[in-house]
């Protein structure tokens, strides 16, 4: 196992790049450290498997390094890097039996036959391929295929790190569920250097301890589940995650208060001023019906099980609220409250003062 250091990483696919537009990782500066299990979080497009090609060594970075324990590896080719990848679609010999196929990553190193079974009959009753080893994968349906996918990189010990690309793509439902919580599992047997590639927030957040949420070739932020939660570091973060996620209001500053159309609303964070465009950020579970406060209109409410969440206009602009059981939701006119510390101020999308 290993740390692993980016330093300054930057990529396009164009022979001849200009202006950032041009790169699909703009400036890339991140630590994993050894035995963490890692999310890698953001939506289609902005970079996540051109990174990820990048630490495995399939791809070559336009700029910058790659260090494995502090040791430039840039240069490496894959075969020495000690990665296991499992990517988004089933990469497995159709020939070979499951069996073989889970043996395969280990026999190719050589390692004695008491161990490869062990190890093939372990990962095989940890996925649920067990009944299916002496079958050949050919005829198997697609599901099985990336369950033997995911145990080929999973079936070697030594490795650096492993790292899946939005691996449960083809598995249904269900199975999905329960593979993520079998990886939690096997992450605290193993503790290996695990990195989780996904655009869905549910998976990243139930597998992670970290999460390295990415936007348009950049990292926005790193934290864990409840840091993304409670301090997103920008509006994406907040918006991106959560459901439904950060309501986000235009405001201006005035003597360190943030002003929405004439009230002035209470923050954790507000400067006396800030340059750019400014915005006031809370998340629903944040904001209540009051009395008073905030004037507000109630557009529509929509039962969500134990609670319910309730789209009110302030000001022009749509913000949700969270709102619990035996609480009288008034039709219309209404006046919301935002809980103080846990509303803030973003300047040009940048959370006002950092994250930290
Ligand atoms: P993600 O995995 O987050 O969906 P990718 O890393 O695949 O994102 O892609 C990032 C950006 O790079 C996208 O704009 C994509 O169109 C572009 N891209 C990815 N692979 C290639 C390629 N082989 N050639 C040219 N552009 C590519
Ligand atoms: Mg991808």
């Amino acid at each position: 196992m290993a740390r692993i250091t980016l330093d300054n990483l930057r990529h396009s696919y164009m022979p001849a790049p200009k202006g950032p537009e041009d790169y699909a990782l703009k400036q890339i500066d991140l630590d994993w450290q050894d035995g963490g299990a890692y999310a890698l979080l953001g939506p289609s497009g902005c970079g996540k498997s051109t990174l990820l090609n990048i630490v495995s060594g399939l791809l070559t970075p336009s700029g910058g390094r790659i260090l494995f324990d502090g040791r430039d590896i840039t240069d490496l080719p894959p075969d020495q890097r000690n990665i296991a990848q499992v990517f988004q679609f089933p990469v497995i010999y159709d020939t070979m039996t499951v069996y073989d196929n889970l043996a395969f990553p280990l026999r190719n190193r050589g390692v004695v036959q008491s161990v490869v079974d062990a190890r093939v009959r372990e990962i095989a009753a940890m996925l649920e391929l067990d009944d299916l080893l002496g079958r050949r994968a050919a005829g198997l349906p697609p599901d099985a295929k990336q369950k033997i996918s995911m145990g080929r990189g999973l079936v070697r010990e030594d490795v650096n790190v492993i790292m899946f690309d939005e691996p449960l793509t083809v598995i249904d439902p269900h199975l999905k569920w329960k593979l993520r919580s079998k990886l939690k599992e096997l992450h605290h047997r193993v503790r290996a250097t695990m990195i989780y590639v996904t655009h869905d927030q549910t998976e990243a957040l139930t597998f992670a301890d970290r999460v390295v949420v990415m936007d348009d070739g950049i990292i926005v932020q790193i934290g864990t589940p409840v840091e993304l939660f409670e301090r997103p570091a920008h509006t994406f973060v907040g918006h991106f995650i959560g459901s439904p996620g950060m309501n986000v209001i235009p405001c201006s500053l005035d003597g360190g208060r943030a002003i929405v159309e004439g009230i002035a609303i209470e923050t954790d964070n507000a400067p006396a001023e800030a340059t750019g465009r400014t915005e006031i950020g809370v998340r629903p579970e944040f904001v209540s019906l009051a009395s008073s406060g905030i004037p507000a209109r109630i557009v529509r409410v929509a039962d969500a099980g134990r609670h319910r969440i309730v789209e009110a206009e302030v000001a022009g602009a749509r913000v949700h609220a969270v709102v619990g059981e035996g609480v009288d939701v008034p039709d219309g006119p209404a006046h919301l409250a935002f809980t103080p510390t846990m509303t803030r101020v973003y300047a040009d999308g940048w959370l006002v003062g950092g994250a930290q």
